[in-house]
Protein backbone atom coordinates (compact mmCIF):
# COMPACT_ATOMS: atom_id res chain seq x y z
CA UNK A 1 0.00 0.00 0.00
CA UNK A 2 1.18 3.41 -1.22
CA UNK A 3 0.64 6.09 1.11
CA UNK A 4 1.21 10.06 0.00
CA UNK A 5 3.15 11.92 1.99
CA UNK A 6 0.94 14.82 3.84
CA UNK A 7 3.10 18.16 4.43
CA UNK A 8 0.53 20.39 6.55
CA UNK A 9 1.24 23.68 8.29
CA UNK A 10 -0.43 24.80 11.13
CA UNK A 11 -0.57 28.41 10.89
CA UNK A 12 -2.24 28.70 14.61
CA UNK A 13 -3.20 32.40 15.45
CA UNK A 14 -0.55 34.19 12.99
CA UNK A 15 -1.07 35.73 10.31
CA UNK A 16 -3.93 38.52 9.51
CA UNK A 17 -6.29 37.02 6.24
CA UNK A 18 -4.01 40.04 4.01
CA UNK A 19 -0.87 38.77 5.35
CA UNK A 20 -2.21 34.79 5.34
CA UNK A 21 -3.40 35.29 1.26
CA UNK A 22 0.03 36.80 0.42
CA UNK A 23 2.07 33.71 2.17
CA UNK A 24 -0.58 31.45 0.54
CA UNK A 25 -0.44 32.82 -2.73
CA UNK A 26 3.83 32.41 -2.44
CA UNK A 27 3.92 29.23 -1.64
CA UNK A 28 1.74 27.98 -4.20
CA UNK A 29 4.07 29.65 -6.67
CA UNK A 30 6.91 27.73 -4.84
CA UNK A 31 5.83 24.27 -4.74
CA UNK A 32 4.41 24.33 -8.12
CA UNK A 33 4.67 20.75 -9.89
CA UNK A 34 6.42 19.01 -6.75
CA UNK A 35 5.34 15.71 -6.83
CA UNK A 36 3.92 12.42 -4.96
CA UNK A 37 2.99 14.64 -2.00
CA UNK A 38 0.05 16.40 -0.48
CA UNK A 39 0.06 19.56 0.80
CA UNK A 40 -2.22 21.51 3.28
CA UNK A 41 -2.21 24.85 5.28
CA UNK A 42 -4.25 25.67 7.94
CA UNK A 43 -4.95 29.25 9.03
CA UNK A 44 -7.46 30.82 11.19
CA UNK A 45 -11.03 30.28 10.59
CA UNK A 46 -11.55 33.90 9.61
CA UNK A 47 -8.67 33.79 6.73
CA UNK A 48 -9.86 30.50 5.13
CA UNK A 49 -11.89 31.82 2.56
CA UNK A 50 -9.76 34.33 1.60
CA UNK A 51 -6.66 32.30 1.08
CA UNK A 52 -9.42 29.56 -0.70
CA UNK A 53 -10.81 32.37 -3.25
CA UNK A 54 -6.69 33.51 -3.95
CA UNK A 55 -5.43 29.74 -4.55
CA UNK A 56 -8.57 28.80 -6.17
CA UNK A 57 -9.97 25.65 -6.61
CA UNK A 58 -8.03 23.80 -8.40
CA UNK A 59 -4.50 24.63 -6.40
CA UNK A 60 -2.19 21.47 -5.14
CA UNK A 61 -1.87 23.45 -1.57
CA UNK A 62 -5.52 22.39 0.24
CA UNK A 63 -6.87 24.09 3.86
CA UNK A 64 -7.32 23.12 6.77
CA UNK A 65 -9.55 24.00 9.64
CA UNK A 66 -7.60 24.00 12.88
CA UNK A 67 -10.79 23.40 15.08
CA UNK A 68 -14.25 22.43 14.69
CA UNK A 69 -17.28 22.80 16.74
CA UNK A 70 -19.29 19.13 16.97
CA UNK A 71 -22.71 20.07 16.37
CA UNK A 72 -24.58 21.43 13.34
CA UNK A 73 -25.39 24.76 13.77
CA UNK A 74 -26.91 26.50 17.28
CA UNK A 75 -26.35 29.26 19.64
CA UNK A 76 -22.82 28.68 20.37
CA UNK A 77 -21.15 31.85 20.36
CA UNK A 78 -18.00 31.71 18.74
CA UNK A 79 -17.83 28.33 17.53
CA UNK A 80 -17.66 26.93 13.69
CA UNK A 81 -19.44 24.03 12.27
CA UNK A 82 -17.78 21.36 9.61
CA UNK A 83 -20.34 22.67 7.12
CA UNK A 84 -19.16 26.76 7.57
CA UNK A 85 -15.58 25.20 7.24
CA UNK A 86 -16.55 23.37 4.25
CA UNK A 87 -17.97 26.52 2.58
CA UNK A 88 -15.09 28.36 3.20
CA UNK A 89 -13.22 25.91 1.03
CA UNK A 90 -11.61 23.77 3.24
CA UNK A 91 -10.79 19.84 2.68
CA UNK A 92 -9.44 19.21 6.50
CA UNK A 93 -9.42 20.22 9.86
CA UNK A 94 -7.19 19.47 12.73
CA UNK A 95 -8.72 17.95 15.62
CA UNK A 96 -7.23 17.68 19.70
CA UNK A 97 -4.00 19.52 18.65
CA UNK A 98 -2.20 19.79 22.00
CA UNK A 99 -2.61 23.52 22.51
CA UNK A 100 -6.43 22.52 22.20
CA UNK A 101 -6.09 20.10 24.70
CA UNK A 102 -3.31 22.35 27.09
CA UNK A 103 -5.49 25.32 27.11
CA UNK A 104 -8.97 24.71 26.16
CA UNK A 105 -10.26 21.80 27.81
CA UNK A 106 -10.36 19.48 25.36
CA UNK A 107 -10.52 16.23 25.95
CA UNK A 108 -10.36 12.29 24.03
CA UNK A 109 -14.28 12.77 24.55
CA UNK A 110 -14.55 15.91 22.51
CA UNK A 111 -11.79 15.11 19.84
CA UNK A 112 -14.21 11.89 19.14
CA UNK A 113 -17.05 13.97 18.88
CA UNK A 114 -15.03 16.61 16.61
CA UNK A 115 -13.92 13.71 14.41
CA UNK A 116 -17.46 12.59 13.82
CA UNK A 117 -18.72 16.61 12.96
CA UNK A 118 -15.39 16.59 11.09
CA UNK A 119 -16.50 13.27 8.93
CA UNK A 120 -20.02 14.54 8.57
CA UNK A 121 -19.16 17.64 6.80
CA UNK A 122 -16.95 15.15 4.76
CA UNK A 123 -13.86 17.11 6.00
CA UNK A 124 -10.56 15.01 6.39
CA UNK A 125 -9.82 15.05 10.10
CA UNK A 126 -6.54 15.17 10.81
CA UNK A 127 -6.36 13.47 14.74
CA UNK A 128 -3.42 14.95 17.07
CA UNK A 129 -1.99 12.38 19.85
CA UNK A 130 1.13 12.83 21.39
CA UNK A 131 2.49 12.27 25.37
CA UNK A 132 3.77 15.02 27.49
CA UNK A 133 7.36 14.77 29.02
CA UNK A 134 6.34 13.90 32.79
CA UNK A 135 4.96 11.11 30.60
CA UNK A 136 7.89 9.85 28.44
CA UNK A 137 10.02 9.71 31.56
CA UNK A 138 7.27 8.30 33.21
CA UNK A 139 7.57 5.27 30.63
CA UNK A 140 3.94 6.07 29.79
CA UNK A 141 4.05 6.94 26.03
CA UNK A 142 2.81 3.50 24.62
CA UNK A 143 -0.22 4.10 27.63
CA UNK A 144 -0.83 7.93 26.91
CA UNK A 145 -1.17 6.93 23.28
CA UNK A 146 -3.42 3.70 23.32
CA UNK A 147 -5.50 5.56 25.45
CA UNK A 148 -5.61 8.62 23.11
CA UNK A 149 -6.76 6.60 20.49
CA UNK A 150 -8.91 3.74 22.21
CA UNK A 151 -10.88 6.85 23.53
CA UNK A 152 -10.99 9.28 20.86
CA UNK A 153 -11.97 6.96 18.18
CA UNK A 154 -14.55 4.90 20.54
CA UNK A 155 -17.54 3.66 18.77
CA UNK A 156 -16.28 4.71 15.24
CA UNK A 157 -16.60 2.06 12.27
CA UNK A 158 -13.75 0.44 10.12
CA UNK A 159 -15.32 2.18 7.34
CA UNK A 160 -15.99 5.38 8.90
CA UNK A 161 -12.35 5.92 9.37
CA UNK A 162 -10.68 5.47 6.12
CA UNK A 163 -10.03 8.79 5.24
CA UNK A 164 -8.75 9.52 8.87
CA UNK A 165 -4.73 10.78 9.48
CA UNK A 166 -3.31 10.53 12.96
CA UNK A 167 -0.47 12.75 13.75
CA UNK A 168 1.69 12.09 16.48
CA UNK A 169 2.83 14.91 18.15
CA UNK A 170 5.19 14.30 21.30
CA UNK A 171 4.02 17.85 23.52
CA UNK A 172 7.64 18.44 24.42
CA UNK A 173 9.05 18.77 20.83
CA UNK A 174 6.58 21.19 20.06
CA UNK A 175 7.96 24.60 19.44
CA UNK A 176 10.55 23.79 21.48
CA UNK A 177 13.48 23.24 19.03
CA UNK A 178 13.62 19.26 20.07
CA UNK A 179 12.55 16.84 17.33
CA UNK A 180 11.68 13.60 18.55
CA UNK A 181 14.92 11.19 17.48
CA UNK A 182 14.58 9.45 14.60
CA UNK A 183 14.69 5.79 17.00
CA UNK A 184 11.82 7.54 19.25
CA UNK A 185 10.27 8.33 16.16
CA UNK A 186 10.29 5.09 14.32
CA UNK A 187 9.19 3.25 17.11
CA UNK A 188 6.02 5.36 18.23
CA UNK A 189 5.00 5.56 14.53
CA UNK A 190 5.67 1.26 14.49
CA UNK A 191 3.84 1.01 17.70
CA UNK A 192 0.73 3.31 16.28
CA UNK A 193 0.82 1.19 13.12
CA UNK A 194 0.54 -1.63 14.87
CA UNK A 195 -2.01 -0.33 17.56
CA UNK A 196 -4.17 0.33 14.55
CA UNK A 197 -4.09 -3.44 13.10
CA UNK A 198 -4.75 -4.26 16.47
CA UNK A 199 -7.62 -2.57 16.78
CA UNK A 200 -9.54 -2.50 13.62
CA UNK A 201 -8.24 -4.25 10.69
CA UNK A 202 -4.83 -4.53 8.26
CA UNK A 203 -5.78 -2.94 5.50
CA UNK A 204 -6.73 0.25 7.20
CA UNK A 205 -3.91 0.41 9.32
CA UNK A 206 -1.98 0.07 5.87
CA UNK A 207 -4.04 2.85 4.87
CA UNK A 208 -3.95 5.51 7.44
CA UNK A 209 -1.42 7.90 7.19
CA UNK A 210 0.89 8.97 10.17
CA UNK A 211 2.50 11.97 10.02
CA UNK A 212 4.90 13.46 12.66
CA UNK A 213 4.82 16.56 14.17
CA UNK A 214 7.15 19.09 16.65
CA UNK A 215 9.70 21.27 15.66
CA UNK A 216 9.94 19.98 11.56
CA UNK A 217 12.46 22.37 9.80
CA UNK A 218 13.72 21.93 6.29
CA UNK A 219 17.01 20.55 8.29
CA UNK A 220 15.56 17.49 9.50
CA UNK A 221 12.51 16.50 7.30
CA UNK A 222 14.42 14.13 4.96
CA UNK A 223 15.67 12.03 8.02
CA UNK A 224 12.42 11.79 9.00
CA UNK A 225 10.82 11.00 5.79
CA UNK A 226 13.26 8.06 5.26
CA UNK A 227 11.66 6.35 8.52
CA UNK A 228 9.33 3.91 7.71
CA UNK A 229 5.77 4.68 8.68
CA UNK A 230 5.92 8.12 8.71
CA UNK A 231 3.97 9.47 6.19
CA UNK A 232 4.49 13.55 6.35
CA UNK A 233 4.92 15.92 9.10
CA UNK A 234 2.28 18.30 10.83
CA UNK A 235 4.21 21.75 11.01
CA UNK A 236 4.01 24.63 12.96
CA UNK A 237 6.79 27.53 12.86
CA UNK A 238 8.25 26.54 9.95
CA UNK A 239 5.16 26.43 7.98
CA UNK A 240 4.82 30.03 8.11
CA UNK A 241 7.71 31.31 6.59
CA UNK A 242 7.03 29.93 2.45
CA UNK A 243 10.75 29.36 1.78
CA UNK A 244 11.06 27.21 4.56
CA UNK A 245 7.66 25.39 4.30
CA UNK A 246 8.69 24.85 0.19
CA UNK A 247 11.85 23.19 1.15
CA UNK A 248 10.04 20.81 3.68
CA UNK A 249 7.70 19.78 0.79
CA UNK A 250 10.37 19.30 -1.28
CA UNK A 251 11.92 17.10 1.23
C1 LIG B 1 2.43 22.07 15.74
O1 LIG B 1 1.99 23.11 16.19
O2 LIG B 1 1.66 21.17 15.40
C2 LIG B 1 3.88 21.92 15.64
C3 LIG B 1 4.36 20.76 15.35
O3 LIG B 1 4.63 23.05 15.88
P1 LIG B 1 6.20 23.22 15.61
O4 LIG B 1 6.50 22.68 14.26
O5 LIG B 1 6.45 24.69 15.71
O6 LIG B 1 6.91 22.45 16.67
Amino acid sequence: MTRIPLIAGNWKMYKTGTQAVAAAKQLADLSKGAQGVDIMIAPTALSLPLVAAALGKNSQVRLGAQNIYPGKEGAFTGEVSGEMIRDAGADYVIIGHSERRQYFGETDESVGLKIRAALDAELTPVMCIGETESQREADKTFFVLDKQISDGLKGFDLEELDSLILAYEPVWAIGTGKTAGPEQVKEVHGFLRHLLKEKYADELAAKIRILYGGSVKPGNIKDLMQLEDVDGALVGGASLNPEDFNKIIRF
